[in-house]
């Protein structure tokens, strides 16, 4: 009911939504200006404060909650609630405990975006530093950077203060272990037969494989929140995919895939197979969907079906039933405070905190 009289709060202003700040600015007389930018005004929030997660975040939204209600900057207080996931041995997809590459190497994944400045900070393939998504929001803080990669991302954060940990667990090292032991050709590499191109880099027809399964572990939390101002922030931090080639860089920390922010629109993040959400810039996608009027569980199923139509392309990541052998789900938080999430399969979860409380609801799902 709320989210009923919110929703058609939205779509009053929403026509006429997206960047109000650019009426301010001149631009030069040879272009011609869009007449739907020109009358567009920044949505409405009226007051509420909500903070939603994936599914594992629900401590991390109590957290951020808590944060925003003593007045904490809205990016601040969701990096202080993923913290708590990154540090939490259990959770073997992000940060300490995380699944390790494929040479038993922890190298973790994280970016944040703050709307009201519209910056954006991420790291990629970092490793030994616990948390990331705090050295993501130093990138956004103190440079003129966007993201910061592997060795360079490690001094940068060692120039920071940020403590050297090894964030190899004894049960993510004997996982990494069984997998090594077992893996026959369960790795990224590609056997011939499974590539749409020859090793001269021609181009092969005729793929017809097709995967019962993707054989990694995927797992991630993705974090937004908007507060009383209406300031929105976004935040995804991961391991990533289990048993990666060294190096491998997912979504998470690719503003536009895995996370984006439009402090007039929204967030949106994701979770699952990064290659896809990358290919399809799922992030940005939502945020742009919404943008048109989209409500956001309807936008991030628009975003799902563009990767399936997209990844399913590539015929071994099809199963046997014509769906998609991986999962991915988008969720996106509009500034309005109406959120929505939606997942590949049924029975994916998210987490939400705002007046009410914090609780888990259900995603919506692409197939059943
Ligand atoms: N999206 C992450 C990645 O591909 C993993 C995940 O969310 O499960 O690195």
């Amino acid at each position: 009911m709320e989210q009923d009289q919110n929703r058609r709060r939205f779509l009053q202003t929403s026509a006429v939504s997206v960047i109000g700040a650019s009426s301010a600015i001149a631009f030069s007389k040879h272009v011609s200006t869009h007449e739907e930018l020109e009358t567009l005004k920044p949505l409405k929030n009226d007051g509420d404060m909500v903070c939603i997660a994936s599914g594992n975040g629900l401590q991390a939204v109590e957290e951020a909650y808590a944060n925003m209600k003593e007045g904490a900057d809205t990016a601040v207080a969701i990096v202080k609630g993923v913290g708590i996931v990154e540090a939490d041995p259990n959770d073997m997809s992000v940060g300490y405990g995380g699944l390790p590459n494929e040479e038993g190497v922890v190298q973790l994944d994280a970016s944040v975006m703050h709307g009201p400045t519209h910056k954006a900070g991420s790291v990629g393939a970092i490793e030994n530093i616990l948390h990331p998504a705090q050295v993501a929001l130093k990138v956004l803080q103190t440079t003129d950077h966007v993201m910061i990669v592997g060795e360079g991302a490690y001094e940068f954060a060692r120039a920071h203060g940020f403590e050297k940990k090894d964030l190899l667990t004894e049960k993510a090292r004997q996982a990494w272990l069984r997998w090594k032991q077992t893996r026959s050709t369960r790795d990224d590499w590609l056997d011939p037969d499974q590539m749409d191109w020859t090793q001269d880099g021609e181009r092969i027809s005729h793929v017809e494989r097709i995967q019962d399964s993707i054989p990694f572990t995927y797992g991630t939390i993705h974090c937004s929140a908007v507060n009383q101002l209406g300031e929105v922030s976004g935040c995804t931090t991961t391991s990533g995919l289990s048993y990666k080639i060294p190096g491998r860089v997912g979504d998470s920390p690719i503003i536009g895939a895995g996370m984006y922010v439009d402090n007039d629109i929204g967030a949106a993040g994701a979770t699952g197979r990064g290659e896809a959400v990358i290919q399809a810039c799922g992030a940005y996608a939502v945020t742009e969907a919404m943008a048109r009027g989209m409500e956001p569980t309807q936008a991030c199923l628009n975003a799902l079906k563009k990767i399936v139509k997209n990844s399913t392309k590539q015929r071994r990541l099809i199963r046997e039933d014509g769906r998609p052998g991986f999962n991915v789900i988008m969720y996106a938080l509009r500034k309005d405070g109406i959120h929505g999430a939606a997942a590949m399969f049924p029975r994916a979860t998210y987490a939400i905190a705002d007046s009410k409380g914090s609780r888990l609801l259900k995603c919506a799902s692409l197939f059943d």
